[in-house]
């Protein structure tokens, strides 16, 4: 490959709009160019990147016993209506309409796509269990596109889909792709951890994602380092201590709090605790309106509502309608008082509660004194609050402690979720038709590449971990005029071509500074320099992008010394 014949686009300036280090390097390395917002084209290096991802996850894929197969982008909304996921995934799904007015979606994930193939092709228990995944592009309509690559609309996805008898089945299946996704994370070189997860729109019982460690990562991680227990903090769970303050009150009294909305404005003003407080949060899910109240110190983690919901459909309503319910402006909305078709969901640990403070439903006013189930009814409790890091860890008595990563991939235990609503069943050896218990297992190719970045790099560029870097060896003569260097340079690139090696040949008629430059940006982790003092010395120079170590050969011995290097590298 010869850089003055390739569109490898490298630029110096930091892209204003690019907010994290590996969408800037991304683009000024000339990976990737936007085309649209989270939409983006790979150039020949991103491509070759995405490409080694891929073939690292088709190689571990197959080797645990999956086949790939290759399925339509293009989705009738039949399906989806089937499974209900029409509705319920949003305004994620990409939906649009042919000439003859049917409606379609982009698949963002092809659950709905493969139970529809698998219920007319896989019948009888004796073809069970079976695994089946492509690798594809993805799209989904995310509200925030950002990071380029690592959140986009259009992304490359492996996603595979697993058919069985019974959950025993599953749960070996589930194993193995645990153990595959772990070893495509640790060839591609990157740090992980294996954390459990929100099953989200996707649904199902069980599931756990693959996260590189990363400081920006988007994603929060908690961990006790006790008992091991790791957790998206979207996920983990909480069990709070129940507050249970003193009971002084025989029913509520109301308080003037003029201008206080917050839970610090008000626990100050009155002089208390923001733990004495409640938050109430007015949502629509479905089409009830809903009041959720956690305590005043802690958030409300909307993943865990969505689960007591049991529908991803909900939003909190906007000012006019929390005007309209609760009669009083944002800021004063409580339990006591609210119209009556509107359901109160409480976090567990106010169930002890006897004596809080909570907004009156009336403008610049609050309740002291309110206790559940005497002064409101509370139809549901559960674990609604974000958990954080100090917090007590609910299996053992360590505390969370907090970390950022990067998810790659998600693996699902769905169990009969899609084939019971798809009526999707095998004949069992008795000849009795069941529901297949089904698993999915996603990875994000793309967003591998992004998070590799975002874990290796310095002030110049990239480094590469080695089995996921676009070519294997950067030959860099430094000056492509004199016939001498040229002539080195292009023998040594068949040499280690027709070894295999993948080589890049910077053939560019520039200055030495600037070639140097776009080497450490684009972070090939060997690069070889053909100099004319080199050459009249016979020492020329292997160096390593991701160490710095720099080996000095002469000619005779430098192919063999480039191969001897990558030898080792990949036996380590
Ligand atoms: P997230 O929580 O980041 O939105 P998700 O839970 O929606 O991810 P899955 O549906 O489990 O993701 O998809 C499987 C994998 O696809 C993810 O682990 C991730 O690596 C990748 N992925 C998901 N959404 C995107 C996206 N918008 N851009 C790039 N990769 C994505
Ligand atoms: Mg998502």
């Amino acid at each position: 490959m010869r850089w003055s014949r390739s569109l490898i686009p490298t630029f110096r300036e930091v892209p204003a709009d690019a907010e994290i280090v590996s969408h800037q390097l991304m683009l000024r390395a000339g990976l990737v160019r936007k085309l649209a917002a989270g939409i983006f084209t790979y150039l020949p290096l991103g491509w070759r990147s995405i490409s080694r991802v891929a073939t690292i996850v088709r190689e571990e894929m197959n080797r645990a016993g999956a086949q790939e197969i290759n399925m339509p982008v293009l989705q009738p909304a039949e399906i989806w209506q089937e499974s209900g996921r029409w509705s319920d995934f949003g305004r994620e799904l990409m939906r649009l309409r042919d000439r003859h007015e049917r409606d379609f979606a982009l698949g963002p994930t092809h659950e709905e796509v493969i139970t529809s193939l698998v219920r007319n092709t896989l019948r009888s228990y004796r073809q069970l269990p079976q695994n089946l995944y492509q690798i594809q592009v993805k799209f989904r309509d995310e509200i925030r596109p950002r990071f380029g690559v690592m959140r986009a609309r259009e992304f490359v996805m492996k996603d595979a889909y697993s058919f069985h008898v019974d959950d025993e089945s599953l749960d070996h299946t589930y194993r193995d792709m645990h153990d595959a996704y772990s070893r495509i994370i640790e060839r591609c070189g990157l740090d992980f951890r294996v954390v459990e997860a929100d099953t989200g729109v996707i649904g199902g019982a069980e599931s756990h994602e693959f996260m590189v460690l990363a400081t920006n990562g988007e994603s929060e991680i908690l961990s006790c380092s006790t008992c091991g227990y790791a957790a998206n903090a979207e996920r983990a769970e909480l069990r709070l201590p129940q507050t249970g303050s003193e009971a002084t009150s025989t029913t509520p009294e109301e308080v003037s709090t003029p201008g206080k909305r917050t839970v610090e404005e008000v626990s100050g003003f009155l002089g208390l605790q923001p733990s004495a407080l409640a938050k109430t949060l007015l949502f629509k899910v479905g089409e009830r309106d809903v009041a959720v109240l956690v305590p005043g110190s802690r958030d409300l983690n909307e993943a865990k509502l969505a689960r007591l919901a049991g529908t991803p459909i909900l939003r909190m309503l906007e000012d006019a309608e929390v005007r309209k319910l609760s009669g009083a402006d944002v800021g004063f909305a409580g339990p006591v008082g609210l119209p009556p078709q509107t359901a109160i969901w409480a976090d567990r640990s106010l169930e002890g509660e006897r004596d809080f403070v909570t907004g009156a439903n009336r403008t610049d006013a609050h309740l002291r004194g309110v206790r559940p189930q005497r002064d409101f009814q509370v139809e549901r409790w559960g674990d609604l609050v974000l958990a954080r890091a100090g917090d007590t860890c609910p299996r053992c008595d360590g505390r969370f402690e907090s970390s950022r990563g990067i998810e790659v991939g998600h693996i699902f235990k769905l169990g009969t979720k899609y084939s019971e609503k798809m009526s999707a069943a095998f004949l069992d050896d008795g000849g009795r038709e069941r529901p297949y218990v089904m698993g999915c297992y996603g990875f994000g190719v793309s967003r591998t590449v992004a998070s590799a970045i975002e874990q290796n790099y310095d002030d110049d560029g990239i480094r590469w971990p080695r089995a996921v870097a676009p070519v294997d060896v950067l030959i860099v003569p430094v000056n492509v005029t004199a016939p001498a260097i040229r002539e080195v340079a292009e023998t040594l690139h068949e040499e280690l071509s027709a070894a295999g090696v993948e080589v890049l040949l910077d053939d560019r008629d520039l200055r030495p500074g600037a070639k140097f430059k776009d080497a450490d940006l684009i972070g090939i982790p060997t690069r070889v320099t053909i100099g004319e003092r080199g050459l009249r010395e016979d020492k020329l120079e292997i160096r390593n992008r991701r160490t710095g170590e720099v080996q000095v050969h002469p000619r005779s011995e430098l192919a063999g010394a480039v191969l001897e290097s990558l030898r080792r590298e990949n036996a380590d």
